[in-house]
């Protein structure tokens, strides 16, 4: 059973990608990888999906997969070698195919005409800034120097507070979506969400191939912040990408607005992922600081569903060790909040599901239930009673194996794979063979169960029951 409430997610790099630290990984506590398919060649995404396959959960399933797209990232595409800028240094950027190497080559699809003399342009996360002094084409800008550094190959580029007009899906991610589908990934992120329709060009792709996914928006424009609301209630999930959000907008607005998606997700039952330099000390250290705990903690106080480590576990030195750090911070924290003062108020809809969802919750919070089983096809019967937070373990019980993957990144849920089952008259000896036969609970000892009739139907969270551990 998952120890923890709060999920683990760890980025596969070259740090971690064999099956001896992987499985290392695992029985530390990670719930889910995360595969970036911004770098290496097909050949080696497809390595990393099958190192992940090869490795197998106590219950014979593989790990849970998020396949985490580029999307529309501008990167430095050509430079001289070893270029350094100093400040007040006048550089020309270019995406013109025809444009010479003395200049900066960066990602084409796009073009600067939104771009005015004074814009910021940021390289390298922001290590690197210049400002425009003139525009010269569609393609290029006169840009003048304000912190140099050396300017590399492969780095990214931002215009904070310019809108872009790139089309939210690159060619690089169809490929690497029909990769995705291909390889069964669990859930697929897409980075640099902009608005709610950025989901309708994957949905395209999903629904010409049959196949059905949840998508999380990666939330690291500023433009997304404009319309947040609506990426939550279109897309199944969300992660704050702090790496480039704090690029995007001034890095001492990140905390408030952390705060701000994580509650707004909470309201509406979406999971959210906090995800990066989490523990970016451990990199290179295998001790954290005070600090990184502290911020780690207070993503926990505030709600997050699950925290995404990114080249702490991809490149560092120590990726087992910051899983530990991370399950030990997790269950302390954890282990200090008071569920009963945090279930909230019933959502706004006013389901059905809703309902029995949170009479589900206050239930086993009344009367010190440490138990709620919920018989779930879809998954979505689970989801809906992990939005209010419950003190009692949600054990999934479930038929449907992707179903038992998707869960394994949605707070306080741990998934269990039981036989098909189909008359709703099951549902109280299906419950009951998991509770008796497990040992997990003393006789006369109850427990909440709940899910929804008919079987098999998404949404039809529709009853609830209490009963006893024999
Ligand atoms: P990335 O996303 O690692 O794909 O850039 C995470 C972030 O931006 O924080
Ligand atoms: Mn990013």
């Amino acid at each position: 059973m998952v120890p923890n409430k709060t999920k683990i997610l760890a980025t596969i790099g070259p740090a971690c990608s064999n099956q001896v630290v992987l499985q290392k990984m695992v029985d530390l506590g990670v719930n889910a990888f995360r595969i970036n398919m911004s770098h290496g060649s097909v050949d080696d995404k497809k390595f990393l999906f099958d190192q992940l396959k090869k490795i197998t959960l106590e219950d014979n399933q593989r790990p849970t997969i998020l396949a985490d797209l580029a999307g529309p990232k501008i990167r430095i595409k050509n430079v001289k070698n070893g270029l350094i800028l100093n400040q007040n240094d006048k550089i020309i950027i270019s995406n013109d195919k025809n444009s010479d190497e003395e200049n900066i080559i960066i990602s084409s699809g796009f073009t600067f005409g939104k771009i005015s003399k004074g814009a910021k342009i940021l390289i390298n996360d922001g290590r690197i800034q210049l400002e425009v002094l003139k525009k010269i084409s569609g393609h290029s800008v006169q840009v003048k120097t304000l912190i140099g550094g050396i300017v590399e190959k492969g780095k990214g580029v931002n215009f904070p507070g310019v809108a872009i007009d790139m089309p939210a899906l690159t060619e690089q991610d169809r490929i690497d979506l029909l990769l995705a589908i291909e390889e069964e990934a669990d859930w697929v992120a897409l980075s640099f969400v902009r608005s709610a329709k950025d989901k309708k060009m994957v949905d395209a792709i999903l629904k010409e191939k049959k196949a059905s996914i949840p998508i999380i928006a990666k939330i690291e424009k500023w433009e997304a912040l404009e319309h947040l609301d609506k990426i939550i209630d279109t897309f199944d999930g969300v992660m704050v990408a702090r790496g480039d959000l704090g690029v995007e907008i001034p890095q001492e607005q990140v905390p408030l607005i952390q705060k701000k998606i994580i509650s707004m997700a909470n309201k509406s039952g979406k999971p959210v992922i906090i995800a990066t330099q989490l523990l970016e000390t451990m990199v290179e250290s295998p001790t954290p600081t005070r600090a990184e705990i502290s911020d780690i903690a207070n993503a926990i106080f505030d709600g997050t569903d699950a925290l995404l480590v990114t080249g702490e576990t991809a490149v560092g030195k120590f990726p087992d060790k910051v899983i530990e750090v991370l399950k030990k911070v997790i269950i302390e924290t954890e282990n200090t909040i008071d569920y009963n003062s945090i279930l909230q108020p019933i959502g706004h809809e006013h389901h059905t599901a809703d309902a029995i969802s949170h009479a589900t919750c206050q239930i086993a919070n009344d009367m010190s239930i440490n138990f709620i089983l919920s018989l779930t096809h879809s998954g979505s019967t689970a989801r809906m009673i992990a939005r209010y937070k419950p003190s009692a373990k949600i054990i999934a019980l479930t038929p449907t194996e992707t179903t038992y993957r998707q869960l394994s990144i949605i707070w306080g849920v741990t998934s269990i794979i039981i036989n098909e089952y189909s008359k709703s008259d099951d549902i109280p000896s299906v419950s009951a063979k998991f509770i008796d036969g497990n040992n997990i609970l003393k006789k006369g000892d109850k427990y909440v169960v709940t899910g929804g009739v008919p079987i098999g139907i998404a949404g039809t969270t529709n009853f609830v029951f209490v009963q006893k551990a024999k």
